[in-house]
């Protein structure tokens, strides 16, 4: 098989060529044909998550160490199936599920594999991913039928449109003057103005300080756009919702979109933040008490919230975010792009024509 993997943290991701590993007994090998580009890959190729006050979380704790195969959008073909691998065959297109659990404690029995304590198996994250020809995936219920949803597109449902959904999942209940407000308009901020949609939420606020990104989620149907650069984007941003914010949604996740967030939401409203840029959250606990505010944590998102946004996009309900589809041997390219800040939606690596 042919990877493009990180040898050393922060320099460009190389090419490799290893043995195809074999499935061994509920395993599935996948062959890759897309790979969809998260943000997060940015942090674990760095090789930290900056954690707030001069901490970092080294990704090597994880046993993220070079060299390391990232990738955790992956859709592809069965190419073979471990002895007690059942239910799918091989040559069928399959989307995988990257959020996977120890598959064995309470948690992960509950069906919430991304929240699992005991043992996770995240691929790409805490094991080889989908930067690569082939994929290893421990059981075929991790694979999930996409057919009929553009391939590309079909990538980018496993991290960043079920992060969006998973996240959309915790919102408040809405009143119909209620607004909510998408911070952060990349990859997962677009998707998640979609997703939003199809949940019937129409006065939605999409927040950026990239003009050309918030163009993009008023295509997808975000009712206002807000440039949130300068000192008054608070009160813009309730302005924009004529004081009737009641959920913020941080995409992004660091200190100046928590403030925004946190400081434009209604008495009673609610603070969700699923972004991971990093940073610390530092706040006045009796704001807290007295504004009777909500702060939501969101990760990921499990596998039956994967089922549910796959079903939506295979209706026609989710409309995609812009994604562009590049050749595999680009993956150190696109890394660099998207630390730069210069991709509007996914860049999706195309696997297909990277000869095993
Ligand atoms: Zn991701
Ligand atoms: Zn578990």
């Amino acid at each position: 098989m042919i990877s493009y993997e990180i040898v050393e943290h922060g320099k460009p991701l190389q090419k490799a060529v290893r043995e195809t590993p074999r499935p061994q007994g509920t395993e599935v090998l996948m062959r890759v044909t897309r790979s969809g580009v998260c943000h997060s890959d940015v942090h674990i190729w760095e090789g930290y998550f900056d954690l707030g006050g001069g901490k970092r979380f080294y990704v090597k704790e994880r046993g993220c160490v070079p060299p390391f195969i990232m990738g955790h959008e992956p859709f592809g073909v069965v190419e073979a199936l471990g002895p007690r691998a059942k239910g799918v065959k091989v040559g069928q297109k399959r989307l995988v599920f990257p959020w996977i659990g120890c598959g064995k404690c309470e948690v992960c029995k509950a069906g919430r594999d991304n929240y699992c304590l005991s043992g996770r198996r995240f691929l790409g994250v805490d094991r080889a991913g989908a930067y690569a020809t082939h994929l290893l995936v421990p059981h075929p219920k991790y694979l999930v039928d996409a057919g009929g949803i553009d391939e590309s597109f079909a990538a980018t449902l496993a991290c960043s449109a079920v992060t969006a959904y998973s996240a959309t999942k915790k919102l408040p209940k809405l009143g119909p003057k209620d607004w909510v407000a998408v911070i952060g308009c990349g990859g997962l901020g677009l998707i998640g103005v979609s997703v939003l949609r199809t949940q019937g939420v129409k006065n939605i606020v999409a927040c950026d300080i990239d003009p050309s990104k918030l163009a993009a989620a008023a295509k997808l149907g975000a009712k206002k756009t807000l440039e949130t650069g300068g000192a008054d984007a608070v009160q813009r941003l309730q302005a924009a919702a004529a004081n009737h914010l009641a959920c913020a949604i941080d995409f992004v996740g660091m200190p100046a979109t928590a403030a925004l967030g946190m400081g434009a939401i209604k008495k009673g409203g609610r603070y969700v933040i699923c972004g991971l840029m990093g940073g610390e959250l530092v706040y006045s606990l009796p704001m807290l008490v007295q504004r009777a505010m909500t702060v939501v944590g969101s990760h990921v998102g499990n596998l039956q919230e994967l089922k549910e946004v796959v079903a939506l996009a295979k209706k026609g309900k989710l409309k995609p975010a812009p994604v562009e589809t590049r050749p595999a041997s680009q993956a150190a390219r696109a890394i660099g792009d998207l630390k730069a800040g210069k991709v509007t939606g996914r860049v999706v690596l195309d696997f297909e024509a990277v000869a095993a």
